[in-house]
């Protein structure tokens, strides 16, 4: 990582961490590894982001709908799934640092330094026979391309590995009172199963056609076995999915367009249209006929934040076979080709899958900036995160100027009546322009200041983040301003 960026991550996570964004989970025990806490500002920036999500996907879609399943699922539905057979990833061990780490994340950290040495040759070499050796499952295989490329542990520096085995990544527990007796049940790794197992339910209470969607938003849980960069990547997590159900012949038309759409969702905050790619799986699983990640600049490179799958009519079948019961849908639109209805089918699944958690992240880095102020005077500068409004913790500060002559009164009064509509603070401390910096910090667009001369014409000036320009306006006209700059509709429209 350059020195810029690991300064920027560096920055980010302790700022997050000053003002209430994250903290490390169970922190005065010393923490637990790959876990975090989300503080009293990241609680909100959370939400906001999963009502960006839930508003895009679910409300402005007639065809969407959104349901909660619960965390725990019968065991059955991960065989099924293929979760319990093929959810693993090859770790391999060095014996003298007793440090664990992901095969194929060696290998490619290796490829990646021989890039950056100008070994092309070898680069691809290496590339091509460890995307073999993974097809393959060939374990033996990638001990061996760890061994020729003399690859070493980064923390003992010597090559003495294990052999490499698979790690299933599913945390099992035991469901029911008794732990003798009682069934391993797993916490679910993503939260689509719980939307498939539940297509039935939902198509026929709904009265759904398709094509149609179903989303929702929860944790997922996965023993990484490498936790690195922060939020990035957790044991315990968040995602935002939709499976899309379309029927069969008609996936790639429904795949380009989700996205084209999950695109647009990620540009609308503003975000330069050249901190995104899509990478396109070549090689696919198994179920898949195509797939793509959404990636975004991080300060650790390009990294995907969501992915997108047309994943055909795998895990409908698969739960067919496995539960016994009927997957299928009937359809009673005329097939074009045939002139004849469609009739029943398993319908196919293009599916898109967002960390909410990494797509935190990758909204605290873009928002960041360190600005310097300085004039010939006197230097000067300001930390502030220029978050889009809506998305914003705080959409609006309310100041009185000072403690006296009724103007907190005052505040609080346009403090109540705001407080229905946007998420308000309220701050008599300090000085006028540390307040502002404090807000600056934290995301805050919009600052309103209650000076002596409201109390004589009712107005108020209004500070805006981003310019820090400030205007005088009507208290009257003060709901309708904020309420435009912080509306939904400024992304969604
Ligand atoms: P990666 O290759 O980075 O492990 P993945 O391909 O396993 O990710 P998916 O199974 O497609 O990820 O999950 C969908 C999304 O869930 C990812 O795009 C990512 O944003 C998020 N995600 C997956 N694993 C984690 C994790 N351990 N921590 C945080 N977010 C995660």
């Amino acid at each position: 990582m350059a020195k810029n960026n690991e300064e920027l991550l560096k920055n980010v996570i302790s700022h997050a961490k000053e003002y209430g964004f994250v903290f490390q989970s169970s922190e005065i025990y010393d923490g637990l590894s790959a876990v975090y806490d989300y503080g009293q500002l990241g609680a909100e920036l959370k939400n906001n982001i999963k009502t960006y999500w839930w508003k895009a996907m679910v409300q402005m879609n007639e065809n969407i709908v959104g349901i909660d399943s619960a965390i725990f699922m019968h065991p059955k539905i991960w065989k099924a799934s293929g979760h319990v057979d093929g959810f693993n990833d090859p770790m391999i061990d060095n014996k003298d640092s007793k440090k664990r780490y992901r095969a194929d994340q060696l290998l490619e950290d290796k490829i990646t330094r021989y890039l950056k040495d100008g070994k092309s040759a070898k680069a691809e070499t290496l590339q091509t026979a460890m995307d073999e050796a993974l097809k393959a499952e060939d374990l033996p295989q990638l001990k061996l391309l760890i061994e020729e490329h003399e690859i070493a542990c980064p923390v003992s520096g010597t090559r003495n590995w294990t052999e490499v085995r698979q790690f299933n990544l599913m945390f099992s527990t035991q469901f029911g009172a008794m732990a003798e007796g009682a069934d391993e049940i797993y916490l679910r790794p993503e939260t689509a199963q719980g939307i498939f197992v539940n297509f039935l339910n939902v198509q026929k209470s709904g009265r759904m056609k398709i094509p149609f969607g179903i989303a929702q938003i929860g944790k997922a849980f996965r023993n990484e076995v490498i936790a690195r960069q922060f939020i990035m990547r957790m044991r315990e997590f968040e995602q935002m999915e939709m499976q899309f159900f379309v029927a069969p012949g008609t996936e790639m038309e429904w795949f380009a367009h989700w996205k084209q759409a999950r695109l647009k969702w990620h540009l609308a905050l503003g975000t330069s249209p050249d901190k995104y790619h899509f990478h396109d799986h070549v090689k696919l699983a198994h179920y898949a006929n195509a797939a793509t990640d959404i990636e975004f600049e991080f300060p650790f490179g390009f990294k995907e934040v969501e992915g997108i799958h047309s994943r055909t009519d795998f895990d409908l079948s698969q739960h067919q076979q496995f539960s016994g019961k009927k997957m299928q849908y009937f359809d009673a639109e005329v097939d074009e080709t045939t002139g004849k209805p469609r009739g029943n089918y398993i319908p196919y699944v293009i599916e898109t899958s967002i960390g909410l958690d990494r797509m935190f992240l990758l909204t605290m880095i873009n928002a960041f900036e360190e600005q310097d102020l300085s004039t010939e005077d006197k230097t000067d500068s300001r930390t502030l995160l220029r978050l889009h409004p809506a998305l914003a913790p705080y959409k609006v500060a309310i100041f009185p100027l000072t403690k006296k002559d009724g103007l907190p009164e005052k505040a609080r009064e346009i403090m109540n009546t705001f407080k229905y509509d946007f998420n308000c603070i309220y701050e008599e401390k300090d000085a006028i322009g540390k307040r502002y910096r404090r807000m600056d910090a934290v995301g805050t667009p919009f600052c309103v200041t209650v000076d002596h001369q409201t109390l004589e014409d009712n107005t108020v000036t209004i500070r805006h983040r981003d310019s820090m320009a400030q205007e005088r306006v009507a208290i009257a006209d003060l709901q309708a301003i904020i309420g435009d700059l912080v509306s939904w509709k400024n992304l969604l429209a």
